[in-house]
C-alpha cells in the first residue's frame, strides 16, 4: 500500500505557501508506516513548527495503468478526511537547498485517516465541504470544486508513472487555513457536517 499525496491543489493554499500554480499535478508519496488509523499521535521531537493540512481521500479499488482521465472514476467508491503532517521548517530547508521533502512528509504517523468511509455517491463533490477544527476553532475549510485538478485527473496521470493497486491512497490536496499545532491540541476532522477524525496530540 501506498500513500499518494497531491501538492498545492487549491489556489488558496498555493497562495499562503506562496508558490506558483501548477501547471500539472504536483505529487509525492509518504510510506505505509506514515498511516495512523488509531490512538494519539505524539509530537516527533525533530520539527518544531508540525503543521496541519485537512484533506479529502480516496482509496483506489482496483489495479490500474495508464488509467485514461475519463475511467478514473472506476478507481475508486469511497471517500474520508485524512492529514497531511508537515514538518514545516524541515520542509522549508528541503526546499531551500532543492532536497526531497519525504523527510518533512514522509515520517511515520504523519498521515492520521478516518476509518470511516463515505460512500461516492453520497458524496457530491461540487457541493461537498470539509472543515478542519483545533481546540473547536475552525481553521480550514475546503471545497473539492475548487480542486486545479480533479481526482479523476489526478488518478490518470499519476498512473502514467506508477501503478496503482487496491488499497493506494490518494491525499487530494489541502485548502488554505494550514497551521502549526502543539503538544495538548485537539483536532477534528468533518465531512458535509458528519465527525469523520478526531485526534489527540500527546
Ligand atoms: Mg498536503
Amino acid at each position: 500500500m501506498k500513500i499518494i499525496c497531491i501538492g498545492r491543489n487549491y489556489a488558496d493554499h498555493a497562495k499562503e505557501m506562496k508558490a506558483a500554480l501548477p501547471t500539472e499535478p504536483l505529487y509525492f508519496l509518504k510510506p505505509d508506516t506514515a498511516l495512523l488509523r488509531e490512538g494519539d499521535f505524539y509530537y516527533p521531537a525533530f520539527t518544531k513548527d508540525l503543521h496541519f493540512e485537512c484533506e479529502l481521500v480516496v482509496r483506489i479499488e482496483k489495479v490500474g495503468k495508464h488509467i485514461a482521465p475519463e475511467f478514473a472514476h472506476k478507481y475508486y467508491t469511497h471517500f474520508t478526511l485524512g492529514i497531511d503532517f508537515t514538518a514545516r521548517d524541515l520542509q522549508q530547508q528541503c526546499k531551500e537547498n532543492g532536497l526531497p521533502w519525504e523527510k518533512a512528509k514522509g515520517f511515520d504517523h504523519s498521515a492520521p485517516l478516518s476509518n470511516t468511509w463515505i460512500e461516492k455517491s453520497e458524496v457530491k463533490l461540487d457541493e461537498a465541504e470539509f472543515k478542519l477544527f483545533q481546540n473547536g476553532e475552525l481553521r480550514q475549510i475546503g471545497h473539492p470544486k475548487d480542486f486545479i485538478f480533479s481526482i479523476d485527473t489526478v488518478i490518470s496521470y499519476v498512473s502514467q508513472f506508477i501503478t496503482l493497486k487496491t488499497g493506494d491512497l490518494i491525499f487530494t490536496g489541502t485548502p488554505a487555513g494550514v497551521g502549526p499545532v502543539h503538544i495538548g491540541d485537539s483536532l477534528r476532522a468533518v465531512l458535509n457536517g458528519q465527525t469523520l477524525l478526531e485526534l489527540n496530540i500527546k
